[in-house]
């Protein structure tokens, strides 16, 4: 039998060993380039038995895409045993996500009489580091960052025992032979007393340590202490993005956010993403970590070191990415001392050397189910199955935002880790280097490169320089629709919705606002917001007012003229049209009304102003405003109306959460009214919604009731992000589509 899957690192040798010893099987199983390989040899009944057994209780962290069984002859082996690696033939193994600590562990680790009581780096064949300690398939110790910690022979006994539930489990380690936890100051030094104890401490004197997790180091800093969390934000130069809080345990999150059981699993489950709730007031936490938001960031530990550090600190605690503002995060030791030096009085580190560099996974729960805003640690590099095959190999470039890429073949895509903004060196040798590493550990050489139609992305460049590849270019939004599709294992057609940021478009001017007819071979542009200047190009993102003038031009209304001086000279910019590109992005209107309610005339980070109208909005409120749709061979939807109601709902002195709500509410019955036009066209019953601004809980779950109300069936993400961070999954879909067409 060969098995195909998540099947190595996740105790599937030890497993099968031990089905065969219950069915009295003899034979062997052993791991190779394909997945596990296994003989069995005994009764008809026996081997039966082992088959069902093997799907029906296969290890918890197992995922088994296939098993493929034949006869052979029998050989009278009455033993079974398992065989060595073989590291030959082409690769088609899957590496299992990073997991976190299990049961069985967490008792060991608070188990006085225990030999590993108290060591950060247990783990077993359950949980523990994979993906980001993994240099090369098969996964092997040899082949993991590991590879220099010699198992001391208590470990080895544990290892090479079939009953032991840490039988070739690859991270296997004990205070004696494995990686050790050092405190030291910023200058590298050690610092003296227990390290766990002592950074203990350093927080809650208002200290920020630097702490070497999985994927990558976080800044750590007391929640409950004003003094730590400002001095994070003001080193960090993060001004208002939310910080994310880890506690300790459900109570402890339920304590601070309201949770309901779909949250509670996310938050409690392997792969402990963040994960966004909404936030109880009077919580105790400093100000600093989520200043204004109705929101707030949770996860529970997902390391053995987390775990000590949560149970001795027995207060909730600031852990966000060790980085300066943009940058990606620090994950090599050195780097770190450099980079973090001026932010962190302290380092927690230790030697187990991190070979990807993966951040925190972040996901929402929208209308019941996991809606991912980042899929990274926890989560990659799990494959995406998909219901058709792609006849040649592809790689998926991605956007240029929230970068990841894809690699696909087979009938399954590999979605990488969050690689971040592509904009510096660090950025790009992360995407570059990390496509390398998705090759080797996939053995894919892809034939068909898919990429962006911008031609200044890095993504696209890098795709541009590939030599004997077929490229397949993909409209921005066309991607967002593909991949909401994909994601829900359709192939369309269906009416797409795709509300976002910026996209470049096939007619000039930027995209974000579009009604779509879309499968996955192509698509036709069915309608639009209408087109508004962006007065400023790049400076009308960082300072949304500047979309309230050019939605409102000349106006009587003083109240709705942020920035009064200016007003007037950037309306002139936008109609000369120097440096004001048109758009009919749907980020951009928000921003618009975001500026206008005094919510944000400036931001400091992608999508601010979106995130905070949506926070503003009363869910209370019931009324909307309405945006006349003109029709035509694509229709167009004033966008314009809605800013107009509102500017006169504040001069009128209405409530701005009411203001924002009757927004909300607006723009989804625009998307309603599109849609049933976009019906009428082409007689499709389905939407599919995607694009970054449906990360927006209001707007997503607000139109998609409505939509069903209208007798639609609509399409969400729950499998990869809304936003950008989801088009390569799309691209991918789109070329293999075109590939099979
Ligand atoms: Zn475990
Ligand atoms: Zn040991
Ligand atoms: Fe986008």
């Amino acid at each position: 039998m060969r098995v195909e899957g998540v099947v190595q690192g996740v105790g599937f040798r030890p497993f099968v060993h031990g089905l065969a010893g219950r069915f009295g099987l003899g034979g062997f199983v052993g791991n190779d380039t394909g997945g596990v390989v296994l003989e069995v040899e005994g009764s008809w009944e026996a081997v039966e038995g082992f088959r069902a057994a093997l799907e029906a209780e296969a290890p918890a962290l197992a995922v088994i895409e296939r098993v493929a069984a034949e006869a052979i002859e029998p050989t009278g082996e009455d033993h079974f045993v398992i065989a060595p690696s073989d590291a030959s033939g082409p690769r088609q193994v899957l590496v299992a996500p990073d997991a976190s600590t299990c049961g069985d562990c967490l008792r060991e680790l608070f188990d006085p009489g225990d030999r590993r009581h108290r060591y950060p780096f247990l783990n077993c064949t359950n949980c523990g580091p994979r993906f980001t300690i993994v240099r090369d398939v098969p996964y092997d110790r040899p082949l993991t960052t590991m590879a220099g910690f010699a198992l001391c022979r208590a470990c080895a006994r544990e290892y090479h025992d079939p009953a032991d539930r840490r039988f070739h489990a690859q991270p296997v380690c004990c205070p004696a032979c494995g990686p050790m936890l050092r405190l030291v100051d910023r200058g590298g030094e050690p610092v003296d007393g227990d390290a766990i104890a002592e950074t203990a401490r350093l927080l809650k004197a208002g200290r920020v340590v630097a702490v070497k997790g999985l994927g990558g180091y976080h800044l750590a800093a007391d929640a409950c202490s004003g003094v730590g969390v400002d001095a994070l934000r003001a080193r960090k130069h993060r001004e208002d993005k939310p910080f994310a809080v880890m506690v300790a345990d459900l109570d402890a999150a339920a304590a601070l956010c309201e949770l309901d059981a779909v949250e509670a699993d996310l938050l409690s489950g392997r792969a402990r993403p963040i994960v966004v709730l909404r936030r109880r007031n009077d919580t105790g936490l400093a100000a600093g970590v989520a200043p204004g938001n109705r929101f707030l960031g949770l996860m529970l530990p997902y390391t053995p070191l987390h775990h000590l550090l949560a149970a001795e600190l027995a207060r909730p605690l600031v852990l966000t990415s060790g980085n300066v503002s943009d940058e990606p995060i620090a994950f090599r030791d050195d780097d770190a001392l450099e980079r973090l030096g001026g932010i962190a009085d302290c380092f927690l580190t230790h030697d187990r050397p991190i070979h990807t560099r993966t951040d925190d996974s972040v996901v929402r729960v929208a209308r019941g189910r996991e809606l991912p805003g980042r899929r990274s640690r926890g989560y990659v590099p799990r494959p995406l199955s998909l219901p058709w095959p792609f006849p040649r190999p592809v790689l998926a470039c991605g956007g240029e935002l929230k970068n990841t890429f894809c690699v696909a073949k087979r009938r399954q895509a590999f979605l990488s880790h969050h690689i971040g903004d592509l904009e510096n060196y660090e950025t790009l040798r992360s995407f570059t280097e990390g496509i390398a590493h998705f090759f080797r550990l996939f053995d894919v050489a892809p034939e068909v490169v898919a990429h962006d139609l911008h031609p200044e992305y890095l993504s696209t460049k890098y795709a541009m320089d590939l030599a004997g590849v077929e490229l397949v270019g993909v409209q921005h939004h066309h991607a967002h629709i593909a991949a909401c599709l994909a994601d829900n294992g359709e192939a369309g057609p269906v009416i797409g919705v795709a509300f976002d940021g910026l996209g470049y478009g096939t007619d000039e001017t930027i995209w974000g606002g579009e009604f779509l007819r879309a499968d996955l071979v192509g698509f036709t542009r069915l309608g639009r917001l209408e087109c508004v200047r962006m007065p400023g190009g790049t400076a009308a993102i960082r300072e949304p007012w500047r979309m309230a003038a050019a939605y409102l031009g000349d106006t009587d209304l003083q109240v709705a003229k942020r920035n009064a001086d200016r007003w007037d000279d950037v309306l002139q910019v936008a109609r000369a049209g120097v440096n004001s590109p048109l758009t009919s992005s749907a980020g951009r209107l928000f921003d618009a009304v975001a500026a206008l309610l005094g919510v944000r005339d400036a931001v400091n980070y992608e999508g601010q102003a979106a995130v905070e109208l949506e926070q503003l909005a009363d869910p209370a409120e019931r009324s909307a405003y309405r945006a006349r749709v003109d029709p035509g061979g694509a229709f167009q939807v004033r966008g314009g109306d809605l800013v107009r109601a509102a500017a006169d709902d504040l001069a009128a002195g209405v409530d701005r959460a009411v203001i924002a709500a009757r927004f909300h509410r607006g723009v989804a019955g625009a998307i309603v009214e599109g849609c049933v036009i976009a019906r009428e066209v082409t007689g499709l019953p389905t939407v599919a919604l995607s694009g970054g601004v449906f990360q927006n809980l209001l707007l997503l779950e607000t139109a998609a009731e409505t939509l069903e109300d209208r007798g639609f069936r609509v399409l969400t993400h729950h499998r990869v992000p809304t936003n950008d961070g989801g088009i390569s999954l799309g691209q991918a879909a789109v070329a293999g589509a075109r590939d099979r067409a």
